[in-house]
């Protein structure tokens, strides 16, 4: 059944050669979607017949967002760690094995139903496909589990058995490294992709290239977490192994950035994280005036981003990480997909996937100038309308 959006006051289409500027911009625009897919596009009174026809009342429309970088699989909170930290005590990441802890001793059912509630809120601020990596299980069963579970909630699955060294192998972290290089490795065959935790209290930079080779040769895409506490030349990494994606990235060199750009390595900036440790941001400004790629994700976690709205994201990166409005809603959702190298989603040009997002506000810019505001008016995904 083919369904006609008409009366769209602003959308955004984030194709150049639909419209004006890199997000394709266009006024009183009308959208057809058809077998899940976008079938046409262009003006509302030059649209052509469907089965049904809705008149969206000249609200904004954009492309779904794409959430990048998520760890949406987790037992119990960190409330007490976030207000203590509030409360001045500074984060070292020590608090995972909390969360390790609490994932381990809850069950499937309660994981599932907790991290179908977060993908809930997640589609309520516009995200329409999205990440979630394993790493609160740190052991051969846990990490399969989660990855499991994982699967059932989410687009694309990471293995990131490389989070923190777990407690019990504080004294033997080369015998980490190995195991996670492979029987871990080997029960994540259903993952697309392999991460690790690169900074301080993580892991290391050789430990970090030699886990990502393993995972490259098991056929996994790679991913990176750095920069976050320090910088430890997890960039460099970064570029000379061509990840799809190096994450976090509090603090870079304007070296760095050169180097991110010339590998075509995306960017993805989680300003979630630095608003809930009170960190300086990151200048998403400068990433962009040096050619680099940069996606925002929500790195919604228990720990340090308990994040579960896209749209405070992008109010967050344009207040914060100077971006202007236009960037940052490309790289919430055409930057997500490029992190995850997807070409059928984060846009809506012909033939990519009918993810799209109708604002109750009547231009895009309302997502950052009304922070907290519930701009979501309806979501579809794939076609199929899901509120
Ligand atoms: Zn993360």
């Amino acid at each position: 059944m083919s369904l006609l959006l008409t009366g769209i006051g602003e959308l955004l289409t984030n194709d150049p050669s639909l419209g004006a500027g890199r997000v394709g911009r266009r006024h009183d625009a009308a959208l057809l979607l058809d077998e899940g897919r976008v079938a046409w596009i262009g003006d509302t009174n030059a649209a052509p017949a469907a089965d049904v026809s809705h008149d969206v009342g000249g609200r904004a429309v954009v492309p779904g967002f794409v959430d990048s970088h998520t760890h949406l699989v987790f037992g119990g909170d960190r409330a007490d760690e976030f207000a203590a930290r509030m409360a001045g005590e500074p984060y070292d990441g020590g608090g995972i094995a909390s969360t390790v802890r609490a994932t381990r001793a809850a069950s499937d059912e309660d994981l599932l139903a907790a991290a179908r509630v977060r993908r809930g809120e997640l589609e309520r601020s516009g995200v329409t496909w999205l990440e979630a990596k394993s790493g609160y299980g740190l052991s051969v069963d846990s990490e399969a589990r989660l990855l499991r579970l994982s699967a059932e909630v989410a687009d694309d699955v990471t293995f990131l058995g490389a989070h923190v060294v777990p407690e019990e192998y504080r004294a033997r972290r080369e015998e980490y490294v190995h195991l996670v290089c492979g029987e871990m490795l080997e029960r994540a065959a259903g993952a697309n992709w392999i991460d690790v935790f690169l900074d301080r209290g993580a892991f290391g930079v050789e430990e970090a290239r030699t886990i990502l080779s393993a995972g490259r040769a098991a056929g996994l895409g790679l991913r990176l977490h750095t920069n976050q506490l320090a910088d430890l030349g997890g960039v460099r990494l970064a570029a000379e192994l061509g990840v799809a994606s190096a994450d976090h990235l509090t603090h870079v060199s304007d070296e760095d950035l050169g180097l991110l750009a010339d590998a075509g390595v995306v960017a993805t900036l989680v300003p979630g994280a630095e608003f809930s440790t009170r960190s300086p941001y990151p200048d998403a400004r400068r990433f962009l005036a040096r050619g680099v790629t940069v996606a925002l994700a929500t790195d919604c976690n228990p720990g340090t981003s308990y994040l579960t709205s896209m749209t405070m994201v992008i109010a967050l990166a344009v207040r914060e990480c100077r971006m202007s409005v236009d960037d940052a809603v490309w790289s919430a959702s055409a930057g997500g997909a490029v992190a995850l190298q997807r070409r059928d989603v984060g846009h809506l040009g012909v033939g990519a996937r009918a993810d799209v997002v109708v604002l109750d506000a009547p231009r895009v810019t309302h997502l950052a100038y009304r922070p907290g505001a519930s701009l979501v008016h309806a979501l579809y995904r794939g076609g199929e309308r899901r509120f």
